[in-house]
């Protein structure tokens, strides 16, 4: 089933999840002892990330480096059929534009809709992590919204390579939103524009970057409805947990703590002060998004379910 016909059922806010393959040689139990304590919230739908390759350099004769090319989570779509088999539920498998050509594309979407899976959340991806800016592949695509429109063209019966009209996919799309824009654009202005065109070329909803501000989480919706965005919006939400974490998210996803977290977090001098911190703070957030009526709260759980399932026995 489709995430917009889950949300369309549903009355109330739904619960659902975002996991990531396990590093390459891991067994998929690992996978099931993360998704396991977090069945019992019902998800309507699990996210499964996609990890492009990385390039290492290897040692070889004579002081020789070989540059080589390793993709260490490999496993997205055979992880969404596990889990769409196991626990009867829809899996979203996250498609990216980087390292893919569009032919390559088309036929990750044939494999998708023969395994039965309905949805696909389709992004960018990051730069390589050698890299600093974003490159198309040969033949691919540079923005989430080509990737949009390759969909929804087959949604409509329209193959890359072939004039005749082919049998039509029905994938529901999803597309990404950043609360505090993305980082690489302009202002939120322009982060907006290119917003809309993801949704005029296909996609029914978005799922949002975490953010620990709802302000700016609401701030954004009504900026989207403003600019003609009527499509669901859902929100992303990371519960702080480790030390770690307060460096690393500001960073890594370019996003702000609040004035009132980041206070609180800098009275903690162990991991778990911080964990208590971002436990209060990521149900209390998540506490006043169901009480505001958002269509479905999305938990990002970065391989580990244990904070996640604390703040949905709260919310849930
Ligand atoms: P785009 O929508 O293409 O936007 C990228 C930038 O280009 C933005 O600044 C935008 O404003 C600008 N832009 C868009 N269209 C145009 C245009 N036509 N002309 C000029 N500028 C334009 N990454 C992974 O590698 N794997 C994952 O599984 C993954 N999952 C994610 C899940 C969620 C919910 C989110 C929010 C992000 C995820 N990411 C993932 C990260 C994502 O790939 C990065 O944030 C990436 O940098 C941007 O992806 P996007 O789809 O938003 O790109």
């Amino acid at each position: 089933m489709k995430v917009v016909d889950h949300i369309n059922a549903a009355n109330d806010t739904l619960f659902s999840f975002e996991i990531l393959p396990p590093l390459k040689g891991k067994s998929i139990e690992s996978i099931y002892k993360g998704i396991d304590p977090l069945m019992e919230f019902k998800p309507k739908f699990v996210n499964v990330t996609y990890h492009r390759e990385e390039y290492i350099y290897r040692e070889r004769d004579r002081g020789l480096l070989e540059k080589v090319a390793i993709r260490k989570r490999p496993g997205t779509v055979g992880i969404c059929a596990a889990i769409m088999n196991k626990y009867h539920v829809d899996a979203v498998p996250h498609l990216i534009c980087g390292g893919f050509s569009k032919d390559e594309t088309e036929n990750a979407l044939i494999d998708l809709q023969f395994l039965g899976i309905d949805n696909v959340l389709a992004l960018r991806g990051d730069p390589i992590k050698t890299e600093s800016t974003f490159r198309r592949t040969k033949n691919g695509h540079k923005y989430a919204v080509e990737l949009i429109e390759q969909i929804a063209a087959m949604n409509k019966g329209h193959y890359s390579l072939d004039e005749i009209e082919l049998e039509p996919t029905d994938f529901c799309i999803g597309a990404a939103g950043y609360p505090e824009k993305h980082f690489e654009s302009m202002n939120m202005a322009t982060d907006l524009h290119y917003l809309k065109k993801k949704v005029d070329e296909g996609a029914d909803y978005i799922v949002t970057q975490l953010f620990f501000d709802n302000k700016k989480f609401f701030h954004f919706v009504e900026k989207c409805r403003e600019n003609g965005i009527d499509i669901p919006i859902i929100p992303g939400i990371k519960p702080i947990t480790k030390m770690r974490h307060i460096s690393f998210l500001p960073k890594f996803f370019h996003i702000d703590f609040p004035d009132e977290l980041s206070r609180e977090l800098l009275k903690c001098k162990t991991d778990e002060e911080v964990k208590a911190v971002g436990m209060r703070w990521g149900t209390e957030q998540s506490k006043e998004l169901k009480a505001a009526g958002v269509p479905c709260i999305h938990y990002y759980t970065m391989s580990d379910s244990t904070e996640v399932k604390q703040i949905a026995r709260e919310v849930f």
